[in-house]
């Protein structure tokens, strides 16, 4: 006779038929910190660190797949190199939780530029050239799985094109979808199906609340912008560094109409300025690049997030934390 009843066996087996036999994925940013090796011609050669850009960190982690957020939308300054997140979540659902997942920017030209070139280095400064490959069990077949609309992966496939190509319309089944430029396309298609993002969400309907959809734009007029009209839909998150007297948490608050103000809760250091976006592009002009820090403006469902990002400075000012803070009071009157 046995230590335990049959009844009581058959209970235990079944928890442990159930149970994860495999490890948690990892999230983005933990994944990508200090494996993506960036070249000699880049700014900031050698191993990723996200302390270099916190605005990152919770971008990508809202992008992996335990986060429980379905969709990100990131406003981008047009001047800063900011596509680095998106290019490491990619690179994450190709390498280590390989699925298939569609790439769309504005133009033919600029979908095959990012394909032909630059996925690929990205892809080779992860060390992962060699997962990509033609899923096809013919040994003579000579497909080499990477083309530039498309690249094979063990387990995967990217689709890359065109927002408003027809290829794009055409059915598909894709876990995320990664949009970039959205604001360097048109907003309604001409062929009468509305929106083109609505088309490209839909392709993601399958997988429910497991869908991953990234959205980033740099809105040039609010009014019209895509991004902007998505940003709203989420918790409007405004991307702000920490005080750089007292590393405190900032926000943001619109006085009147012509005066806004950023405010540190901790120590009462303050940026005005007529609008919310010039106060906020004043304050982050002070970088510090230990810290990570974005405030939502408004409660959400959980599901979308949106981050607006200003004018970042990637080079921390020495004299920040050491200056005082009349002179931070002086030269914000100033602008
Ligand atoms: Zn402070």
């Amino acid at each position: 006779m046995g230590f335990f009843s049959v009844a009581d066996q058959d209970f235990l087996l079944k928890i442990l038929e159930s149970a994860p036999t495999q490890k948690p994925t990892e999230d983005i940013a933990a994944w990508v910190e200090g494996r993506r090796i960036l070249p000699t011609s880049s700014p900031i050669p050698g191993p990723w660190h996200n302390a270099v850009a916190p605005y990152n960190i919770d971008i990508m982690n809202d992008l992996s797949p335990n986060s429980g957020v379905q969709r990100v939308v990131v406003m981008k300054p047009r001047k800063v190199g900011l596509t680095t997140a998106m290019e490491n979540a990619i690179a994450y659902y190709m390498l280590a939780c390989p699925s298939v997942i569609l790439y769309a920017t504005a133009s033919e030209d600029l979908a095959q530029d990012w394909g032909d070139n630059k996925i690929m280095n990205v892809i080779e400064s992860l060390g992962g050239l060699d997962k990509i490959t033609a899923n096809t069990t013919s040994a003579k077949s000579r497909r080499t799985g990477n083309t530039s609309d498309k690249k094979e992966f063990i387990g995967g496939t990217l689709y890359i094109m065109s927002s408003q190509s027809k290829r794009a319309r055409r059915q598909l089944d894709v876990r995320a979808i990664f949009l970039d430029e959205v604001d360097g396309v048109t907003a309604v298609t001409t062929t009468g199906e509305g929106k083109f993002t609505e088309i490209l969400f839909g392709h993601t309907a399958a997988w429910g609340t497991k869908r991953k959809i990234a959205l980033f734009g740099s809105p040039t007029v609010h009014e019209t912008s895509l991004t902007h009209e998505y940003w709203l839909q989420g918790d409007c998150r405004k991307f702000l560094v920490p005080c750089p007297f007292c590393g405190g948490k900032a926000h943001v608050r619109k006085y009147t109409d012509w005066l806004s103000f950023v405010h540190c809760n901790k120590c009462d250091a303050e940026r005005k300025a007529e609008t919310e976006d010039k106060a906020i592009a004043a304050w982050n002009k002070r970088a510090n690049p230990d810290f990570n820090c974005s405030e939502a403006d408004t409660t959400g469902d959980g599901k979308c997030i949106g981050y607006q990002i200003n004018s970042i400075d990637d080079e921390p000012h020495d004299k920040c934390k050491d200056c005082p803070k009349s002179q931070f009071y002086e030269e914000a009157n100033d602008d």
